[in-house]
């Protein structure tokens, strides 16, 4: 009796559990597409303990041609002075579409190319005119693999100014010292050192911090979203590259003054770290610092975390064991494949959320163009059918063939006098006909299809087209977020839409040999 009982009960539990996980997510079906979380692998928020942020292009969300402009000019203008490039490079305009996540930097070649999860090349360009089929079968040749010195992918949206200047002084130099073989190596070097110095100097930091405006954006919603997580119970940590002065200039902009219960963006977070030095700090033992916001260090000895307190660099481990909190209770949120995602996954059991914002502009065109995308599916559909026939005629065809060499090479086949050979003839024709017919109409198809996809994605992009597609596969970007961002969704504030227990589902995807 009491068996039952307990039986009852349990069911009744189970039950009760899947109507709220149902309910829970089919609250968030009316969210926008470009403001819905994706999910890779399921993720059980009522199970996440501690929720940790990165905070550049994560919590603090930059304009993109506003930053990028900023960068190439900061950096243009040390190639000249450090670099001894000539003053007229400091004319060279932006091109703020030029550059996508995920692109390839041949450093050998002075190309940059797009590449799918498969390693094959997409368009290739030379500076910036694109380069044919032939020019670019070398690729077609070579497995690109990024260990090798030569290849540099651009992974983080920080890295976009580095893809458009390599590309401008290829351009640029071919251009204007047309008569002298150019190093396409040193060109990287110059542009990644004077870059790196842009940033290390802190003159691309002092002129966002003297406008933040024209350069980061302040999402009302921002402070909601921390508030919601904080207020279910959750532990929410900062862990960010940047230094003291800069954060807490950045976050004070972002979240100060945003609701009366706080009165510094400090108060938001249990623990904040800055100039945590990832991807290093998963895999070293740097030590915790306590450090004012001018960054000097108060104190090389923390051995407790406090709140209202900036640290400076530390590890994971001393993280998890002051903490309180670690494994799979923690989610961490970026926005940077490998220092955020990657390392963090591989190096840890923490869950991975990132930050794709390019996919709130993307999302809201593939909206616009749902007529162009379906058009392109029809015409996908009408080859695939007629290679089907196509292949079906020429089976009928190679048999009706060898029965009629039969006749030609003798009466081998007592059979051949049981057909009608004149009508086996005239189907035979009649199959040829039809053949050119299809072979015609694949032909005009597969242009149409072309031209289509063509306008499709210059749409996106008029050099790259999309940054999770190539043709039919997906780009290497879009195949390292799915193989390690457990979710992802274009900006933090996204997850107001969802309650803090939400249980994220990825849909299940059968494997070819289960598909009926
Ligand atoms: P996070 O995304 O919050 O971890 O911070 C990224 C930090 O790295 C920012 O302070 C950037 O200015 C900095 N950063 C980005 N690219 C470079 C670089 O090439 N050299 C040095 N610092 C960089
Ligand atoms: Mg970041």
């Amino acid at each position: 009796m009491n068996q039952t009982m307990t039986q009852n009960e349990d069911d009744q539990t189970e039950a009760t559990e899947s109507l709220l996980d149902q309910l829970q997510t089919s609250s968030a079906v009316d969210v926008e597409r470009p403001h819905q979380v994706y999910c890779n692998r399921d993720l059980n928020l009522s199970k996440i303990e501690a929720v940790g942020f990165d905070m550049d292009y994560t919590l603090a969300q930059y304009h993109q041609e506003a930053i990028d402009a900023l960068s190439v000019e900061k950096t243009l203008e040390r190639l000249v002075s450090k670099r001894h490039y000539p003053e007229k490079i400091l004319e060279i305009e932006p091109r703020p579409e030029f550059a996508i996540r995920g692109l390839v930097l041949d450093t050998e070649q002075g190309n940059i190319f797009k590449i799918d999860s498969h390693r094959h090349v997409g368009k290739v360009y030379h500076g910036f005119r694109e380069l044919s089929q032939d020019e670019r079968h070398e690729y077609r040749q070579r497995t690109i693999r990024f260990n090798q010195d030569r290849y540099v992918l651009i992974d983080t949206l920080f890295g976009l100014p580095e893809a458009f200047l390599y590309a401008a002084l290829v351009d640029f130099l071919e251009t204007h010292e047309s008569h002298r073989d150019h190093d396409w190596r040193q060109v990287y070097d110059d542009i990644r050192y004077c870059i790196d110095l842009a940033h290390r100097d802190d003159s691309i930091k002092d002129e966002i911090l003297a406008d933040p405006e024209s350069y980061v954006t302040r999402d009302s919603n921002l402070a909601l979203t921390l508030h919601k997580l904080r207020s279910s119970g959750k532990s929410l940590f900062l862990l960010t590259n940047s230094f003291a002065r800069y954060t807490d200039q950045i976050m004070s902009y972002l979240l100060d003054d945003m609701l009366s219960e706080y009165t510094s963006w400090r108060d938001y977070f249990d623990i904040a770290i800055t100039g945590a030095g990832k991807p290093a700090f998963f895999t070293e033992q740097s030590a915790f610092l306590e450090v004012d916001t001018t960054g000097t260090v108060r104190d090389e000895d923390v051995d407790e975390f406090e709140s209202g307190v900036i640290y400076q660099g530390g590890n994971l481990m001393d993280l998890e064991r002051m903490a309180g909190f670690g494994g799979d209770e923690v989610l961490f949120i970026g926005d940077h494949i490998y220092g955020d995602i990657v390392r963090s996954k591989k190096s840890s059991a923490w869950r991975t959320a990132m930050i794709v914002q390019e996919m709130e502009r993307e999302l809201r065109q593939v909206r616009e163009l749902h007529g162009e995308m379906m058009h392109i599916e029809e015409l996908d559909r009408e080859i695939e059918r007629l290679n089907e026939e196509l292949a079906y005629d020429q089976d009928l065809a190679y048999k009706i063939d060898e029965i009629l060499e039969h006749r030609e090479n003798g009466p081998e086949t007592s059979d051949l006098e049981n057909y009608d050979l004149d009508q086996l003839e005239a189907t035979r024709e009649k199959i040829a006909h039809s053949q050119q017919e299809m072979r015609q109409r694949r032909h005009e198809l597969l242009e149409s299809l072309r031209e289509t996809e063509k306008s499709f994605e210059t749409n996106f992009n008029p050099y790259w087209g999309l940054i999770f597609r190539q043709e039919n596969e997906n780009t290497i970007f879009g195949e390292q977020v799915e193989d390690y961002a457990c979710v992802y969704t274009s900006r933090v504030s996204n997850f107001l839409n969802y309650s803090p227990a939400h249980y994220f589902r990825a849909p299940r995807q059968p494997m070819p040999h289960e598909r009926f």
